[in-house]
Formats: structure tokens, C-alpha cells, sequence
């Protein structure tokens, strides 16, 4: 698994959320109205993920509009036996997958599917860094999730993703909704709240899915990063309205740039020291809000 730069490659940029409920679990919307909603809202694809079930996306497509299968399953194994909640993208059906498994054993049978496996929130399953350590062939884990956030403010999970990033495990970023629809008067609507965009050829099933096996995609739950640029010495990270503009590394390398004067910065640069094993870029707003990118491996430019 090679990272190249999205932002140097062709294509256009989707916008999706890869975690959904329905009434079909324990959401509060319809599939049909689900699936309006993100589309009415300016997203391009949607993966419909209810417990332990694939939901039918058959007939809920359109020209513009990609809905894609999934289910989030239930999986044991982890130190606290809180158990893990694994989001399987691209599956037609939970057949041999029941909640008793363990994580790993789902895991493999969700790829023999011909899908892929995101760690769902871990920060609010109490999962710990060896329960993530001991698991393979996953694409990522979901560093914001909005539901989660929302619900008990355990919706960012960064710290597990540079654990895992600077042992080399090459797992993306995925900033998701877990939308349920559930709100009141002092917790907002968990929709639209947390995205991902993904750089690809075109909208379909096949692109969608390799542009996520690859990371060419960055996480959001606000911001927008315009551009990062690999020269020969520097990278270089676009995003208007920034606070502070993040270059994450293993250890203690990297570096942080943030406004002094209360200007919004546009962009930074940063040299790396030569030691840094991955890069990654955050961007983040005076309103709290950011956008992470996928790792760089910085020796392999
Ligand atoms: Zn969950
Ligand atoms: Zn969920």
C-alpha cells in the first residue's frame, strides 16, 4: 500500500459519509430519507451501515448520487470487553459474520466478501492501542466520528491513528457521522456533521472503493484543504481560514503554525528534519473544526 499525494493525482472530488443508520437499526430515518437528506446537503455518496445488517440499496442510487452497501458489526476480543464495532463497506450480506466473532476473524471474512473494514470510533469503545495493534488488514479507523461526539464528546480518536502511524501501520483517517438522527435540545443533529473527500476518476462502486483502499481522500468535519504540495525540500499545506495549520509526524517531530495576529493563515510550509517517518496535515479552524489528510510516507516520494 503506497500513498501517492490525492492532491497530485487526476480526478474530482466526492464527498461521502461511510457510516449510517436507518430504521432498519436503531436510526431514526428511512433509507429513502436518509439517502435525500445527504444528497439534498450536497454529498455525492453515502454508505448505509445499520447494526449487524446489510440494508437493501438497491433502487436508491441516482445519476448524481452513489449508495453503497455496509453494515456496522459487532465483533469481541478487546482488553476491556466492551467489544469492537467494525464498519464493513461493500458487503451484500452479514451470512457467517455473528457478533460473537473476533475482530480479526471478521475482519478476514468481510475482505473474502470482497469488502473493506473501518475501526469505528475506538475512542468511545474504550478500545485500547494494543486492541488496534493486533489487528490486520483493516483500511482505517474513524479519527472523528459525529454521533459520538455529540452524544458524550469521545468523537476524535487522533491520538490511537499517530500510535498506530508511527509503529507503520498504514491506516487512514476517516471522519464519519455514525448518524442515527437522534437530537434534543442540547445535542445537535449528528448529520452532516464529520465527511470524507475522496479524489477519483469518476463516481462508481469500483473507483469509490480504490480511492479508499489507497487514501486518496482526506476527513473533515468543517474545513476545506485546497492543496499539499511535496517539493523537493518542503511541503507545503493550502486551507483558507486556518487557525493553525498542523504538520504531524512520529515522536516529537513536526511543527505547528498558527496565527498570531487573529488573521486567518491560507497556507504554511514545513521542512522536514530527514527523520520523520509519515507526515500528515491538520487544519483547523477558530471554530474548533478541521481537516486531517492521509499520511505521507516521506520516503517514498
Ligand atoms: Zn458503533
Ligand atoms: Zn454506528
Amino acid at each position: 500500500m503506497i500513498l501517492e499525494n490525492p492532491f497530485a493525482i487526476e480526478g474530482r472530488w466526492f464527498k461521502g459519509n461511510l457510516h449510517t443508520h436507518t430504521t432498519n437499526s436503531d436510526g431514526d430515518r428511512s433509507p429513502v430519507q436518509i439517502v435525500e437528506h445527504y444528497r439534498n446537503q450536497g454529498y455525492d455518496f453515502l454508505f448505509i451501515t445499520d447494526h449487524n445488517r446489510v440494508t437493501e440499496v438497491r433502487g436508491l442510487s441516482s445519476a448524481d448520487f452513489l449508495v453503497l452497501p455496509g453494515a456496522e458489526l459487532s465483533a469481541k476480543g478487546d482488553e476491556a470487553r466492551n467489544g469492537y464495532h467494525l464498519v464493513a463497506l461493500n458487503i451484500g450480506d452479514t451470512e457467517g459474520l455473528s457478533p460473537d466473532l473476533e475482530a480479526q476473524e471478521v475482519i478476514d471474512r468481510v475482505r473474502e466478501k470482497g469488502g473493506e473494514v473501518v475501526v469505528a470510533h475506538p475512542y468511545w469503545s474504550a478500545l485500547t492501542i494494543h486492541d488496534l495493534l493486533r489487528l490486520e488488514g483493516y483500511i482505517g479507523l474513524e479519527i472523528y466520528n459525529t454521533s459520538c461526539f455529540y452524544s458524550i464528546a469521545k468523537g476524535h480518536s487522533l491520538v490511537y491513528w499517530d500510535a498506530l502511524l508511527a509503529r507503520g501501520c498504514r491506516v487512514w483517517g476517516i471522519a464519519a457521522d455514525d448518524v442515527h438522527w437522534h437530537f434534543n435540545d442540547h445535542r445537535p443533529n449528528d448529520a452532516c456533521g464529520g465527511w470524507i473527500m475522496v479524489k477519483a476518476p469518476a463516481l462508481t462502486v469500483d473507483n469509490i472503493l480504490a480511492a479508499l483502499r489507497q487514501g486518496h481522500f482526506y476527513a473533515s468535519n468543517g474545513p476545506t484543504i485546497e492543496a499539499i504540495r511535496m517539493g523537493e525540500q518542503s511541503i507545503t499545506a493550502q486551507a483558507s481560514k486556518s487557525r493553525s495549520i498542523n504538520f504531524i509526524a512520529d515522536g516529537s517531530r513536526g511543527e505547528s503554525f498558527t496565527s498570531l495576529d487573529g488573521r486567518p493563515l491560507s497556507w504554511a510550509e514545513f521542512t522536514p528534519a530527514g527523520k520523520e517517518k509519515y507526515l500528515r496535515v491538520e487544519c483547523i479552524r477558530a471554530d474548533g473544526t478541521a481537516a486531517w489528510s492521509n499520511p505521507l510516507w516521506l520516503g517514498e516520494r
